[in-house]
């Protein structure tokens, strides 16, 4: 198990104060919530992706999505099975026949599933057979299902409302938490605005407002929001950076043929080229998320760690370049700084031993890093003021 956050919540504006006096069990207090289900968690400081297709449509549609979101290393199958369509002559699923689809499909490839409910009847039909519940934007204020969530014993993810304000949103969750159920991911999925260019607008900034005013897991469904395929790497990868804690993404094994939202879904293949791009964004963010197709391959493993040691170089490169300028600061005889160096070896311990790799490889590391750095500092000054190279070595020599 995770160890939970610790948070310093900032001063909140009057309106926030406001807010928070009615997020009860929402409002963020001194630790984010993290949701385990079977040994995934949201909310940690692993990246957990959901893929599938927007609406499940047979069984070897679902095992097929299904190969590809555990390839990719992604943790949840979905599936839409009540569809809440725009039309009354769309599409409307296939209800308890395609949950058995989903749920078989996710089994076979050991994830978790997650389908919509929108009504009593079936919230009944799928509770003991999926993982976890959506509720979908359309019902995001429906108060009557908002409190059956909140009498269940799975994890909601609680989509945010076409047109729901972030407090508007939140508040939805209390409803589910105040009706007994602790267990609420909230999820960003585009709200509607003036412009028409993408179905509705990917607003990133409640990824942070969420984060800053509830405790909850905060998730990021780019599909909806874009609406086209196109443009759905760039936002997966500006969610995970702007805070989001994990992405649910529809994908499809022949999106031409989908029988609904075709057009946004991502192919198999640009799930997966996704995927592999996403533990780059994760690190830079300090969180991680594992790419999974090509664990088992001594080429491509070997292609992941070439990947790797070339970020671990241009990290030191980056590294040494402020420290050259470090060295601005500094007087000549107080470029060493020991307390400082024990300080960040310390903190890079902690972080160590929180990734499960040894401390003793930080220990060795980073002594090294620090004199080349000190040495780099000591050049670089004498460069600078070649009058105080004769006043050093006289120093040194007393
Ligand atoms: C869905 O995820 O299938 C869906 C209908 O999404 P939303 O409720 O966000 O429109
Ligand atoms: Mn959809």
């Amino acid at each position: 198990m995770e160890r939970a956050e610790k948070v310093t919540r900032k001063s909140l504006n009057l309106r926030e104060e406001m807010m928070m006096k009615d997020l009860k069990l929402a409002g963020l207090e001194s630790e984010r919530s993290i949701i385990e289900v079977d040994g995934v968690a949201l909310g940690g400081r692993e990246i957990i992706l959901m893929g599938g297709p927007c609406a499940v449509e047979s069984s070897i549609q679902m095992q097929e999505s299904a190969a590809t979101v555990k390839r990719a290393g992604g943790k949840v199958l979905r599936g839409g099975v009540f569809k809440p369509r725009t039309s009354p002559y769309s599409f409307q699923g296939l209800g308890l026949e395609g949950v058995n689809y989903l749920v078989q499909a996710a089994k076979e490839q050991g994830l978790l599933c997650v389908t919509e409910v929108v009504d009593t009847t079936s919230l009944d039909l799928v509770l003991d057979k999926v993982d976890l519940l959506q509720i979908g934007a359309r019902n995001m204020q429906n108060f009557e299902l908002l409190k059956l969530a909140g009498k269940v014993n799975k994890p909601i993810i609680l989509k945010r409302g076409l047109s729901a304000t972030v407090e508007e949103w939140l508040l939805a969750a209390e409803y589910i938490l105040s009706a007994g159920n602790s267990q609420v991911i909230l999820c960003e999925r585009g709200i509607r605005t003036f412009e028409p260019s993408t179905r509705n607008t990917l607003d990133l900034s409640s990824v942070g407002v969420a984060k800053e005013l509830t405790h909850l897991p905060v998730i990021v469904d780019p599909s909806h929001a874009a609406g086209r395929r196109d443009l759905i790497s760039a936002l997966s990868k500006a969610a995970i950076a702007g805070g989001a804690d994990g992405l649910l993404i529809e994908m499809h094994p022949n999106p031409d043929e989908a029988v609904s939202d075709g057009p946004q879904s991502l192919t198999p293949e640009q799930f997966l080229t996704l995927a592999r791009e996403l533990g780059g964004v994760a690190r830079s963010v300090e969180r991680v998320f594992n790419f999974a197709e090509t664990a088992d391959t001594l080429e491509s493993l070997r292609a992941q760690i070439d990947q790797i040691d070339q970020n671990i170089i241009s990290g030191l490169a980056e590294r040494m370049q402020i420290v050259r300028k470090l060295s601005d600061q500094k007087r000549l005889d107080r470029v060493k700084d020991t307390n400082r160096e024990k300080d960040i070896i310390q903190r890079l311990v902690n972080l160590a031993e929180d990734l499960d790799l040894p401390s003793d490889l930080v220990r060795k590391l980073y002594p090294l890093i620090f004199e080349f750095g000190v040495q780099t500092q000591i050049k670089s000054k004498l460069k600078q003021e070649p009058k105080l190279s004769q006043s050093f070595y006289n120093l040194g020599s007393k």
